[in-house]
């Protein structure tokens, strides 16, 4: 994705302010003062904008001039005016911006800074716009360009459930209630039989607007409802707040489910996904081969290198095991310097083998660390079939880590 950000702006005060938190951020950011100047930027760096924040007032471009410029090198612009009326909006909306700020209002900084992130992030959302119209499709898709989403197309129901098995990105459905065949009902409905709310947001869009069709659309399972002919702003508003709540939500069920200083699966989630996979394996006669995996003497690396560089082990480890296992295995980290693997299809025969190759790999994996390079060895206690509950399986599974501690350490102990 693209990380450049192109200001330019006369009045330094503002620039820096701007420069600061959007560095803070982690974008990389290019100011220029004049047009001229922004000229041989975008020459050096054009390629690299996903966008700009344009002062309309430049000593060298005072009426504007630099957004044409900048949208004609294909960079999309945010653009700060020192007034605001209906004459100007309506330039803005024509020049198609992204949006346009007050300069003078004091939220401004943050609502620029806002709008940045979510632009950023729009690079990796795809929308779907369903409408049988070919006309109506364009406006809406282009307004959805400008604020860089990612997009795909649909001129009926069946091409949208299509679009929507071919594309796993998409996040957002705007979809036309009056189209032949299967109407935006009905597509609302057939979508929500397999996307839940929280994971993609159903817009419906009407010409044919009533309160009746609206609360239908949500009823069947729409999360919003745009009536056409709308303002371009409102439009671009439902839009991102419906993306916005998504991501919210994914940053929720994220901070459940994950260790937050490895990534890795928490203990809670452990539980209640390790439970139904035992449930699905026994009915199904899979096997399912349960591990527990914690790092020796790593009471000595935080006490020889700092508790960071601690940390920093345990992020190696999580990598290393997230790299060694297959997709539908599952590593949680079960607390401290200990974690748990449930090695799906896993049976007995393969198991020692790939739990020792296991060790060898973490033994043989360099942490770098300031100068120094940390080495570390993991004992591992396993049990290669399900007992009557993941508790009790894990437990036999600890009993053997026990031995293998009390073994000698960096080997495995398999029940
Ligand atoms: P053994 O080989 O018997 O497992 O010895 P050990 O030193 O690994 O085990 P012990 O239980 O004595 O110490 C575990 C250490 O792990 C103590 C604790 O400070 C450290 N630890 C637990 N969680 C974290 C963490 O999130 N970050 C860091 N840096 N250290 C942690
Ligand atoms: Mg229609
Ligand atoms: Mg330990």
């Amino acid at each position: 994705m693209k990380q450049h950000v192109l200001i330019v702006e006369d009045a330094r005060m503002f620039s820096k302010v701007l420069q600061n938190r959007l560095e803070d951020r982690g974008f990389k950011v290019v100011v220029a003062e004049t047009l001229a100047s922004a000229e041989k930027k975008i020459g050096l760096y054009g390629e690299l904008f996903f966008i700009s924040l344009l002062d309309l007032n430049l000593p060298d471009a005072p009426h504007g001039e630099i957004v044409d410029y900048v949208t004609s090198c294909g960079i999309p612009s945010i653009v700060f005016t020192g007034y605001f009326d209906d004459e100007l909006r309506e330039q803005m909306i024509q020049k198609k911006v992204v949006d346009y700020v007050t300069k003078e209002d004091p939220s401004s900084i943050d609502f620029v800074i806002h709008l940045v992130c979510r632009i950023h992030e729009n690079q990796r959302t795809r929308v779907l716009v369903v409408d049988d119209s070919a006309t109506a499709r364009r406006y809406v898709l282009e307004l959805l360009a400008i604020q860089q989403y990612r997009l795909a197309e649909a001129a009926s129901g069946e091409e949208a459930l299509k679009a929507l098995a071919r594309y796993s990105d998409i996040r957002v459905v705007l979809t036309d209630y009056m189209m032949p065949g299967m109407d935006g009902f009905e597509l609302t409905k057939k979508i929500r039989l397999k996307y839940g709310r929280n994971e993609l947001a159903i817009i419906g869009m009407s010409g044919y607007g009533n309160n009746i069709l609206s609360a239908k659309f949500i009823k069947y399972g729409a999360s919003d409802f745009i009536i056409k002919p709308f303002l371009v702003e409102e439009f671009h508003c439902r839009v991102n707040q419906n993306v916005e709540i998504l991501s919210h939500i994914s940053a929720l069920e994220e901070a459940a489910t994950k260790d937050f200083l490895t990534g890795l699966y928490n203990r809670r989630y452990l539980f209640s996904v390790g439970s139904k996979l035992f449930a699905s394996a026994r009915r199904n006669q899979i096997d399912i081969a349960t591990a527990i995996l914690d790092i020796d003497y790593f009471k000595q690396v935080n006490d020889s290198y700092g508790h960071d560089a601690g940390d920093l082990v345990l992020r190696h480890l999580a990598d290393v095991l997230r790299q060694n296992l297959r997709e539908t295995d599952i590593v949680a980290r079960l607390g401290g310097e200990e974690f748990c693997l449930l090695l799906v299809n896993m049976d007995r025969a393969a198991l020692e083998p790939f739990l020792y190759q296991l060790c060898t790999t973490i033994a043989g994996h360099d942490v770098p660390c300031s100068e120094k390079v940390v080495n570390i060895t993991v004992s591992i206690g396993a049990c290669a079939s399900i007992h009557d509950s993941l508790d009790a399986t894990l437990s036999i599974a600890d009993t053997c880590l026990y031995r293998a501690k009390g073994q000698g350490r960096n080997m495995v102990v398999i029940e």
